[in-house]
């Protein structure tokens, strides 16, 4: 299980600072999690301003 950020990503940053492991790095027209550094913890998902980061 990791998050993924969806294609309503607004490249804000928000959530790259709130990674606890840094698992979320700036890419192609959006921002993107790594998902084997991704601990679950939902701390990007509570500060995206368009709800982009989600379970998978
Ligand atoms: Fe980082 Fe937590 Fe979001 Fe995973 S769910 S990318 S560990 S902030
Ligand atoms: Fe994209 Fe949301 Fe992260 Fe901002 S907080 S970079 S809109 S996923």
């Amino acid at each position: 299980m990791a998050y993924k950020i969806s294609d309503d990503c607004i490249s804000c940053g928000a959530c790259a600072g709130e990674c606890p492991v840094g698992a979320i790095a700036e890419g192609d027209g959006k921002y993107e999690i790594n998902a084997e550094a991704c601990l679950d913890c939902g701390s990007c998902a509570e500060v995206c301003p368009v709800g982009a980061p989600a379970a998978e």
